[in-house]
């Protein structure tokens, strides 16, 4: 069944907290994320949150009495470290929270519930935001069939496409260990790298060092083991979605990929956004499936579902963007590279979650399954710089200047995303910024 909408997306609902209500913000109180942050003087995480330049701390309202609507377990879930908890909630708990939440913001709370919450409610830039999950395991897919036949016509001019994309989400087993931060420092990784014309590679720092424009998934309550996962049930195991940074060595990859696809060429960094944008809140952003060509394949029964037809897609504006060390000596506003809509993705998130589960394999709270590189048919809305610059044989042209193939160190990228429609609040995702150090081999001693 296709929710209907509720109080918490009314469009001219306001909070009290006054940077809240300005139409520019991520975080309006029809958004709500949930995120993690620390004190800078220390101590533990806590669940936070985002209300427009605000955090609203969740440990410290169930300190003072005020989740009063909300089950016992969902309490103590607000008081723990990492949102695993909260994730493992049933879709009824996590709606009543967002709902309790929703009127503890809202500009008609009591006076005496906004004096309480005066000393739960923090400067969102006096925090250090953390991973706000413990991801247990991650999968990265290739969901976009423009980036995979973008790329496929690069290693195969005649058959871009290979003859399984349209029927089976193609995807790999990640790396959750070295998930980040957004902030977090990217260390130029090396690795084995067969150069053009030579017989024997070598090993050295990568020279085609790329980022991949994505979005992720966070799993909500999971499955059993050798419990698959009906389509029609997938969006109820799907807590929220960030901004993932794919970070890719191309001249890694390309000698390593075959046969069993990327390896250390993806492993060395992945960053993701600090806040978890919930399915709830993009309720008013839920469009159709991305529509297939006639000519193409319907899916096979497992992976079709009526409502997913007609409510799979997501209204979801993605964007990147770089500023050079030079770009910043110069104080020039970053450039953007691309920008690109979560629409036209091949596969829809229930696609790929109920795919992921359909042999038996057990998905848990906070597992990460990445979307793959979000590029559309336009040029301009190509989700990585392999694309963009095609192989690097088309450079692009910075304001300073710079000639940008792919990226050197000091380049720093940030990822952003949003919904926006008329009648609407707009939903943000803020930021998943990364910069780029040297190789180990190649940083200054300090
Ligand atoms: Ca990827």
């Amino acid at each position: 069944m296709i929710p209907a909408p509720d109080e918490t997306h009314d469009p001219s609902a306001l909070s009290w907290v006054e940077s809240a209500n300005h139409g520019t913000t991520d975080f309006p109180i029809q958004n709500l994320p949930f995120g993690v942050f620390r004190q800078r003087a220390g101590g533990r995480g806590h669940i936070a949150v985002a209300i427009g330049d605000s955090v609203l701390d969740l440990d410290q309202c169930a300190t003072h009495g005020l989740l009063t609507t909300v089950s016992p377990s969902t309490i103590q879930a607000c008081r723990a470290d990492s949102l695993n908890e909260l994730m493992s909630l049933d879709h009824r708990q996590r709606l009543a929270l967002r709902k309790q939440i929703f009127r503890l913001l809202h500009a008609d709370a009591e006076a005496r519930v906004r004096d309480l919450l005066q000393k739960a409610v923090l400067d969102r830039f006096d925090l250090d935001l953390e991973l706000p999950v413990k991801i247990g395991d991650y999968t990265d897919f290739y969901a976009s069939v423009f980036h995979a036949t973008n790329v496929g016509s690069m290693l195969r001019p005649n058959h871009a496409l290979l003859p399984n994309y349209k029927w089976i989400p193609i995807g790999y087993h990640g790396r959750a260990s070295s998930i980040v931060i957004s902030g977090t420092g990217i260390r130029r990784p090396h690795g084995q790298i067969m150069a053009q014309g030579a017989t024997t590679p070598g090993f050295a720092p990568s020279r085609r060092l790329d980022y991949e424009l994505e979005v992720g998934l966070y799993v909500a309550v999971g499955n059993g083991l050798g419990s698959p996962v009906p389509i029609a049930q997938a969006e109820e195991k799907i807590f929220g979605l960030s901004l993932v940074n794919d970070w890719s060595a191309r001249d890694i990859q390309s000698w390593e990929y075959q046969p069993l696809g990327p390896f250390l060429s993806k492993s060395f960094a992945t960053t993701v956004s600090p806040w978890v944008v919930t399915l709830e809140a993009l309720l008013p952003f839920r469009i159709p499936a991305f529509p297939r060509l006639p000519e193409d394949p319907a899916p096979l029964p497992y992976l079709d579902h009526e409502i997913d037809r007609r409510w799979g897609g997501i209204d979801l504006t993605v964007e990147a963007s770089i500023t050079t060390p030079k770009m910043r000596e110069q104080k020039l506003s970053p450039y953007r590279l691309s920008q690109g809509s979560f629409r036209e993705m091949y596969w829809t998130l229930a696609q790929l979650l109920t795919h992921h589960a359909s042999n038996g394999c057990n998905l848990r709270p906070g597992d990460l399954l990445a979307s793959g590189t979000v590029s559309g048919r336009a040029p301009e809305s190509r989700g990585c710089l392999l694309e963009l610059t095609w192989k690097g044989e088309q450079k692009i042209r910075l304001p300073t200047g710079e000639e940008l193939g792919f990226l050197r160190d000091g380049d720093e990228v940030t990822l952003r995303g949003w919904c926006e429609g008329s009648g609407k609040a707009r939903v943000g995702f803020g930021e998943c910024k990364g910069r780029i150090l040297p190789s180990f081999t190649e940083a200054a001693p300090s």
